[in-house]
């Protein structure tokens, strides 16, 4: 079986580094908020192209730290997609903020800029009670969202623009990194995505130094001078010194690996529509570079889809399907009176995607196999 993330090729090309960048920090016993948390800090920062980095507990926390700084809470709008996956919303609604779903574009599967203005011109009549306050796109798959566009939008109505930025660590939009790409910044490095660590971690990114200030508080249960010292409600938030270490060493291969995914990426699109395959192939405006967190394909309807599932695991090719439920179709989500019809390209796409391997060290060979597979 060819695997659809493969970790253990990566570990075996680190190995050495690694394993010693580890046991480092074992024998130093300075197992929370160590050295390498900070140099691991500053080399996000200056990969992302922002200001300030500052590591956290994962990508999720990173959200949920975001939205504290900004004070958002009960009686708070907050637009993001639902395409998306649960811990963009779930956050918002952890607050008790209310997450306000707005349909995506049918290529890029990002929050559509349009439909963001209508929701927050919508928002008066729909949701009187509630105060418009961010805007909390995600850069699907390792595609930033069309921030210039979101970014002026907000900017007319003073809302704060939060990047979720899991997928895409690593991505540029119009020559700027993912991170950098609106007041705040929040990226995960949980195994799987593009960076990911040995367990679960996460990072915030931001030009400003009072939010800086505002994470760090927040990140060790709103403390003040000193950790004994509490002025703000915060969480358990810090990324362990390990993670840190791993990171350090993994960030050092880390453009290579993002120029091989675009090889990747670029192997699979070309062959699949040179034969002329049934399938929609990822589609990346002018000015954008994917992370490719995920390569996800089209197939005509749902049934396309589980044919084509079945066709490529009887033939040794795993494929995930990310997502097959919209959020404001979840359970969780079912106090915000939701229903089927609501967001429908939201819908009709996740009834269409599947997604195949992908990973840096996908061979051509292999993406021959898989494509072959397809057919
Ligand atoms: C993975 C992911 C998160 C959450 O990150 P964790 O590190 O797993 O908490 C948030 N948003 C999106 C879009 C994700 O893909």
């Amino acid at each position: 079986m060819i695997p659809f993330i493969d970790l253990q090729r990566q570990y075996a090309l680190i190995k050495e580094n690694l394993e010693a960048s580890v046991i480092k920090v074992l024998r130093s016993g300075h197992y929370i908020l160590g050295p390498e948390v900070t140099e691991l800090e500053k080399a996000l920062a200056e990969y992302a192209g922002s200001k300030y980095a500052l590591s956290c507990a994962s990508g999720t926390d990173a959200l949920l730290i975001a939205l504290m700084a900004k004070g958002i809470g009960p009686g708070d709008a907050v637009f993001t997609t639902p395409f998306t996956f649960v811990a963009t919303a779930e956050v918002i609604a952890l607050l008790g903020a209310t997450p306000i779903f707005v349909d995506i574009d049918a290529k890029t599967y990002n929050i559509d800029p349009a439909a963001l203005q209508a929701a927050i011109d919508d928002l008066p009549i729909s949701h009187p009670e509630l105060q418009a306050r961010a805007v909390m796109p995600v850069d699907i798959f390792g595609l930033p969202a069309d921030y210039d566009t979101i970014n002026a939008i907000a900017a007319n109505y003073s809302l704060d623009v939060i990047e979720d930025a899991a997928q895409s660590f690593g991505s540029s939009y119009k020559g700027r990194r993912a991170g950098a790409l609106a007041t705040i910044g929040a990226t995960s490095f949980f195994p799987a995505k593009p960076l990911g660590c040995y367990g679960d971690g996460g990072a915030l990114f931001t030009d400003d130094e009072r939010l800086l200030a505002l994470f760090q508080s927040i990140r060790v249960h709103g403390q003040g001078s000193d950790r004994y010292d509490n002025v703000r409600l915060g969480i358990t938030g810090r990324l362990d010194t390990i993670q840190a270490a791993v990171l350090l060493t993994k960030l050092q291969i880390f453009p290579q690996e993002i120029e091989a995914r675009q090889r990747v990426a670029a192997s699979y699109s070309a062959a699949i529509n040179a034969a002329q395959l049934p399938f929609v192939t990822p589609s990346i405006p002018d000015g954008y570079v994917s992370a490719w967190a995920q390569y996800c394909l089209l197939a005509k309807d749902r049934e396309h889809r589980q044919q084509t599932i079945d066709k490529l695991k009887a033939s040794g090719v795993p494929s995930a399907i990310y997502y097959p439920r919209p959020l404001h179709l979840q359970k969780a989500f079912a106090h915000l009176g939701h229903k089927t019809g609501d967001f429908p390209i939201s819908e009709t796409i996740a009834e269409r995607i599947f997604a195949i391997p992908m990973h840096p060290y996908l061979s051509i060979d292999m993406i021959e196999k898989i494509v072959e597979a397809l057919k």
